[in-house]
């Protein structure tokens, strides 16, 4: 009886010497590994993009185009309170818990299995933030015990996984002068990597890398020409060449802001970082190229310098961020990367060097290119630009135009996926044009700097959103599904044949990846523009996605906007599973 006593207390003082031997956050702590081999670990979702390539793909095949219309609610999470409005975040799973952000800088730490509340944590928003695009944000970052995640007063928070307590925080910058982050980050190399929204108030974008478990700077990359990056403090060289590509100041306010956050892939060890449209809107103001504005930057995650560019809108005149995913493929030992841009065409990018590979559009109209020139890499436009207010008889609106896409995109923010099954790419794309014209406007700091009106009109009376599966080598187009309101959710691909995606209209649907046949769908109450991810757990497959319309469609949308008023808000997280 003694000895027994004896032996377990040596056993418990043994198991204390070897807890204390580890690190303070110990176990289940996420790694730089973990990221890089998120996509094959399908018992977790650690990143954003389901892997830092962004592929959203997984080789999960419990759930499959045979058995997905058994799929039931595993269990449903509200985000609570008074603050519905858009929720396009991205769940992350890891070590029994998914972690979501919502509305209004709003976080939320959950047990995956059972939906039960763990944490909450509201950012508290001082008056008078200026987001463009609806309180919204897309999702945070695990590393080591933290969940990091940008707010919509331009502050980057590190919480801590288990008890949702503030380790660090750090400003990015004044939210008073237009800045916002509604990204999710991205984890690189033990650094935190985030960008800047406020592109319509003329900011100056840039990328920012810092220590993940201190948040301490390491490097900032400015992605307007003539700016000066950092690297430990000390300057790093300015990025291009100041006035190559802007006449006189318009590079002191010149936007191209970062604001839909950044792919890694580990086989090139490159940043893409996708840049929104060059500031003022009125293009008559700032004649050139104007870098690296709407363009994938490929950055060194150890320097923070430029490796290439490939700008898709030179000189844009319709505001065509180039903000959209630069997701990372190979194709017949040849390292490539797949964008589908706001101006209505594909392109496919060599990631070694950023030349061009293919361009094809993935819209049915297109007015303002007859295409890209794949030899120069630039696009042949057709002169459907807005005029010159300037040279209008009453010097305030010059000659108005129609043109697709709309400035909300052939696709905007919401992230496609890549399947390694099919060699496709899942493209939520929309069908809209757009009456533009340009005005005087001259730069007042933390107000809006456009010089340019606007009305978004549908094409056609029966739909505008399309997901469309591609052949990205061919440029062929496989399969669509239209969609009556305008798609404004991320899509999922996985190994069971199965395509999911959201609607406007409340429903997570699931389709055959090769056919495009709709095999489930579920309505959630509230419109979806979340991404969906898909994990494993205790044996089970789940799927999860966040419920609740918003966005920029029913603040910017014009006409279209009138079309979906009927939808309503929400604010919650659904998790599924096969029924047994
Ligand atoms: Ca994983
Ligand atoms: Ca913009």
């Amino acid at each position: 009886m003694k000895l027994l006593s004896y032996s377990r207390d040596a056993a418990v003082i043994a198991l204390a010497a070897s807890l204390t031997a580890l690190p303070a956050t110990s176990a289940f702590a996420v790694s730089d590994s973990d990221i890089l081999n998120d996509a094959e670990t399908t018992n977790d979702v650690v990143s954003y993009g389901m892997g830092p390539q962004g592929q959203r793909y997984s080789t999960l095949t419990q759930i499959n185009d045979k058995n997905v219309n058994k799929l039931v609610p595993a269990w449903t999470y509200s985000f609570g309170g008074e603050k519905q409005r858009g929720q396009e975040s991205q769940p992350l799973v890891s070590n029994g818990k998914i972690f979501v952000t919502g509305s209004y800088s709003r976080a939320f730490a959950l047990n995956s299995q059972t939906g039960e509340e763990i944490w909450q944590y509201d950012h508290r928003l001082p008056e008078g933030i200026l987001p463009c695009c609806d309180v919204i944000n897309r999702g945070g970052a695990l590393y080591d015990n933290l969940f990091i995640f940008g707010t919509l007063d331009a502050q980057i928070v590190a919480l801590d996984q288990e008890t949702g307590d503030v380790v660090w925080k750090e400003k990015i910058d004044e939210f008073k002068d237009g800045y916002s982050n509604s990204a999710a980050p991205l984890i690189v190399k033990g650094k935190v990597i985030t960008g800047v929204s406020g592109g319509e108030f003329g900011i100056i974008g840039r990328l920012e890398a810092r220590d993940a478990k201190t948040g301490k700077m390491v490097w900032v990359r400015p992605t307007v020409e003539g700016h000066m990056g950092t690297l430990n403090g000390k300057d790093n060289g300015i990025s291009g060449k100041t006035n190559a590509s802007w006449p006189g100041d318009l590079w002191k306010t010149g936007g191209a802001a970062t604001w839909n956050g950044a792919t890694y892939d580990p086989e090139v060890d490159l940043i893409f970082v996708g840049t929104g449209n060059p500031a003022p809107w009125n293009a008559h103001m700032r004649p050139g190229d104007n870098l690296y504005s709407t363009s994938t930057v490929a950055i060194d995650p150890d320097t923070g310098k430029i490796a290439w560019h490939y700008q898709f809108t030179p000189n844009d005149g319709w505001d065509y961020d180039g903000v959209n995913e630069t997701v990372s493929f190979n194709n017949g030992g040849k390292k490539l990367a797949g964008h589908a841009d706001r101006n209505g065409f594909f392109y496919v990018l060599d990631r070694t060097n950023g030349k061009l590979v293919n361009a094809f559009p993935f819209v049915n109209q297109i007015d303002w290119a007859k295409g890209v020139d794949l030899k120069t890499g630039r696009p042949i436009e057709t002169g459907v630009r807005p005029g010159d207010p300037s040279a209008s008889t009453d010097g305030k609106k010059g000659k108005q135009i129609f043109v697709a896409p709309s400035f909300l995109g052939g696709k905007n923010w919401m992230p496609m996926a890549y399947s390694q099954a099919t060699g496709l790419f899942y493209v939520p794309s929309n069908e809209w044009g757009m009456d533009l014209w340009n005005e005087p406007v001259t730069y007042k700091k933390g107000a809006a700097y456009l010089g340019a009106g606007f009305t978004i009109k549908p094409l056609n009376d029966d739909y505008i959103g399309a997901l469309r599966a591609y052949d990205p080598i061919t440029g062929k187009r496989v399969w669509e599904v239209k969609n009556k309101a305008p798609l404004w959710g991320g899509v999922l691909a996985t190994a069971g044949n199965v395509v999911f995606t959201g609607t406007p209209e409340g429903f997570l649907k699931a389709f055959n990846a090769k056919t495009g046949e709709e095999l489930w769908k579920f309505q959630t109450g509230s419109g979806v523009v979340g991404s969906p991810i898909t994990w494993t757990e205790g044996g089970e497959q789940y799927i999860a996605v966040p419920s609740g319309w918003g966005g920029a469609v029913p603040l910017w949308g014009g006409d279209v906007a009138k079309a979906v008023k009927s939808l309503n808000q929400g604010g919650s997280l659904w998790a599924f599973k096969l029924s047994k």
